[in-house]
């Protein structure tokens, strides 16, 4: 089987207990040799300065290629666009550009006065600028905001026209939806790599409540297995497997990157990065 690329998700630590969970978490997974990974932006903007610490941090010490993720909630252009010409200063190079949703949890989206009213617009703005390697959300179950998936894969051909240079796409748990979606991306005229994310599944519940939310669809086989599986207590063993078999479907299917969501728990992506064939090259070193 092909090697894929692979590249992490990790979210931003909120206090000390979290920082030295995110350094274990690099520890375990810089060396698969990531071409890039990100960090998260808390819904709302919430963690605007600590994704901004989080961002440099692992660029500055560990000389990882990181992705700052930058959405449009609460805040005006000119915030937004300082947030980017602070890290363009900082010598971060690539953002994932995203609209958002509602602070509240309530869903949808509600532009800030001044700020920016899609992903479309900051995209382009960033584009602008320059500076940056701009990657953007694509969302291969739909979406719960688009009217259908003609137009869920037009406002990702917009994103792409404003400037955007490649998508990682929402989880999803069948290899078919994403080959799919690729496939009619391709037809749409997309020429741009679109990078499947996968969600290693570290909390059934918590994915379940999630899924709803973002629309991915969870297919009846998989609550099936995980209803044997937290019975038996083997939940990690049935995560480890079904994301191997979805990532070795995916290479099957010419996938040649990965993109996994590790919610800062290194262990399943681990695990799955070495079924799939990776090695784990030399020991994490830091630069500074
Ligand atoms: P868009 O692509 O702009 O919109 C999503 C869909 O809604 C489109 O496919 C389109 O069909 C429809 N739509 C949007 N606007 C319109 C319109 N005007 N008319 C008709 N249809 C429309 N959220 C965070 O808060 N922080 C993060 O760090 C974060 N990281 C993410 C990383 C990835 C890879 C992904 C896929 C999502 C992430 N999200 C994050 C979640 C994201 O903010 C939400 O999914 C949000 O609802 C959509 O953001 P977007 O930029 O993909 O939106």
């Amino acid at each position: 089987m092909a090697q894929p690329r692979v590249s992490f998700e990790f979210f931003p630590p909120k206090n000390l207990a979290g920082s030295f969970r995110l350094w274990d978490t690099l520890k375990v997974l810089a060396p698969f040799e990531p071409g890039f990974v990100s960090v998260t932006y808390g819904a709302g903007g919430t963690t605007r300065a600590l994704t901004h610490e989080a961002v440099t941090a692992i660029q500055q010490n560990l000389g990882l290629n990181v992705a700052a993720h930058l959405t449009c909630v609460n805040a005006t252009r000119a915030e937004t666009l300082a947030i980017a010409e602070s890290y363009r200063a900082a010598g971060i190079t690539e953002i994932v550009a995203l609209r958002g949703d509602a602070p509240d949890g309530a869903g949808g989206f509600r532009p800030t006065k001044d700020g920016f009213a899609s992903a479309i617009e900051l995209t382009r703005a960033l584009s602008d600028i320059g500076a940056f390697k701009i990657r953007v959300g694509a969302y291969p179950d739909s979406h719960p905001d688009a009217a259908s998936m003609a137009q869920n894969i037009d406002h990702l051909k917009a994103k792409f026209d404003a400037g955007a240079d490649e998508a990682i796409t929402q989880f999803f748990f069948e290899a078919d939806s994403f080959l799919r979606f690729r496939d009619a991306c391709a037809k749409a005229g997309i020429t741009q790599p679109i990078l499947p994310g996968i969600l290693p599944i570290e909390n059934w519940a918590g994915l379940c409540t999630f899924a709803a939310r973002c629309g991915a669809q969870v297919p009846a086989w998989l609550r099936d297995a995980f209803a044997t599986a937290r019975r038996d207590d083997r939940c990690d063993l049935l995560a480890t497997a079904i994301a191997t078999e979805l990532c070795s479907d995916l290479v099957a299917g010419g996938v040649e990157h990965l993109h996994f969501y590790t919610l800062n728990r290194p262990e399943l992506t681990r695990d799955i990065c070495t079924a799939l064939g990776l090695s784990a090259r030399a020991p994490l070193a830091q630069v500074a």
